[in-house]
């Protein structure tokens, strides 16, 4: 399985939100928290969000659900 780093930006800001070990190939949809490799994120409760205010998705326990259109990479 091919793998790389994303820079996960915040499409509001523009700044690195996660940097995250993206395995296999396809969209992102989940962020797995053991592949984030740096996180920049704030949370409140389970939203997260970026240092800016942009809520770019939920902690779901495992993984952080992104919320779409909220990031790109
Ligand atoms: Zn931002």
């Amino acid at each position: 399985m091919p793998s790389r780093v994303l820079e996960v930006r915040c499409k509001n800001c523009g700044e690195i939100v996660f940097k995250y070990l993206k395995i296999g190939k396809g969209r992102l949809w989940h962020c797995w928290k053991g592949r984030i490799i740096e996180d920049h994120s704030v949370r409140e409760g389970n939203i997260v969000k970026c240092p800016c205010g942009n809520a770019i998705g939920k902690d779901e326990g495992k993984w952080i659900k992104l919320k779409p259109f909220s990031v790109w990479y």
